[in-house]
């Protein structure tokens, strides 16, 4: 990095992350990226939105910071964010070891100068020369030169920015933990389902939510075999990402489970939207490698409540989740309520 760039991303960064935290955002790789971009005032378009979706509901939701990042910023390419990641891990490792390399530094140098204050204390016991007094006070010129900073005020500063560093980097290392996406189906993951239900329901957005859960699935892990079972996973997935548009929101919930969010809509829209996914579901069909055979009649069931006033995550999900078995018991491959 040239140091003009390195010193922009530091301000970025610097500016960035305590907004982040303001406004609740979850410091996930694509927030970083969102928040990277909006102070980098690069993009008024998405600076005017995001401050329209602050001024509205007092904070950054979940999914309006994801529908901004999808809009604005995922458009960009996933290349920019990956790059964008690295460069975040570039910046803080050179800041923590341009910090580290001053701190050495600093406390070196009161160690040089406590010897030479000592050296000097023998001036009157042990009646040094001029020529050696000038020696030791040469020696203190000479090193102080190679020492940049040099005040315990400094070197307290440089703690805490030190400090702030490492919390950074911390962050920055769980955010590649535990990363957001499922491996298998490529949607996000019930870590993140679980992060967004709450930030919702603690803002207060009005939100529905759908449980859907494959019909009879034991039946093709056991016919087909279990890596089979995995392919009705991704496929089932697909489908469910490719009509989730305008802030809806598919997530792999467990197992052969799927949770859908969807922000600011009635239940009777969000009730035809499970209907539209149930009928997607049925046409899909998956191959067999092993038979080379499509095997169709793929089918799964679906609960779908709209959040109550005031109703947290845990008893929404238990809502929702009845539902979603009540439409088992009726004969499956059903919406639920009707
Ligand atoms: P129902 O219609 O009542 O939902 O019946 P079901 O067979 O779909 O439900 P059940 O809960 O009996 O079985 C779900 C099975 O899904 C059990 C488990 O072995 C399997 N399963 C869970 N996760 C995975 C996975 O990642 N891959 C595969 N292949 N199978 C999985
Ligand atoms: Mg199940
Ligand atoms: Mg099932």
């Amino acid at each position: 990095m040239t140091e003009d760039v390195f010193k922009k991303s530091t301000a970025n960064l610097k500016k960035a992350v305590p907004l982040m935290m303001k406004n609740h955002v979850a410091a996930t790789p694509a927030n970083y990226a969102l928040w990277y971009t909006y102070v980098d005032n690069s993009m008024p378009k998405l600076n005017l939105e995001l401050e329209s979706v602050i001024e509205n509901y007092g904070i950054c939701p979940p999914g309006a910071g994801e529908r901004l990042y999808n809009k604005h910023v995922a458009t960009q390419s996933e290349t920019k964010l990956s790059d964008l990641r690295a460069n975040i891990e570039i910046l803080v490792n050179e800041v923590a070891s341009s910090m580290n390399d001053t701190l050495n530094d600093t406390s070196q140098f009161s160690a040089m100068i406590d010897k030479s204050f000592k050296n000097l204390e023998r001036v009157e016991d042990e009646s040094m020369s001029l020529d050696d007094v000038m020696a030791v006070v040469r020696q203190l010129v000479d090193e102080s030169r190679d020492i940049r900073h040099s005040t315990s005020f400094l070197s307290n500063q440089l703690n805490t920015a030190s400090k702030e560093i490492s919390r950074l980097k911390n962050q920055l290392a769980e955010v590649q933990r535990d990363a957001l996406f499922d491996s298998l189906s490529g949607l996000y993951n019930r870590r993140s389902f679980d992060n967004d239900v709450h930030t919702l329901c603690q803002s207060g957005q009005n939100f529905c939510l759908i449980l859907a859960d494959i019909d009879h699935f034991k039946h093709y892990n056991d016919s087909y075999g279990h890596l089979f079972g995995d392919s009705v996973i991704r496929g089932l997935a697909r489908r469910l990402q490719s009509s989730c548009r305008d802030g809806i929101t598919a997530y792999r919930f467990g197992g052969e489970e799927f949770a859908i969010i969807v922000p600011n809509r009635s239940l009777r829209v969000a009730r035809q939207f499970a209907e539209s996914l149930r009928r997607a579901v049925e046409k899909l069909s998956i191959k067999d490698r092993r038979s080379g055979k499509q095997v169709g009649n793929i089918t799964a069931s679906f609960g779908v409540t709209e959040r109550h006033e005031d109703e947290c995550a845990e008893p929404l999900i238990e809502r929702t989740d009845q539902l979603l078995y009540e439409a088992k018991q009726l004969g499956r491959n059903r919406v639920m309520p009707v």
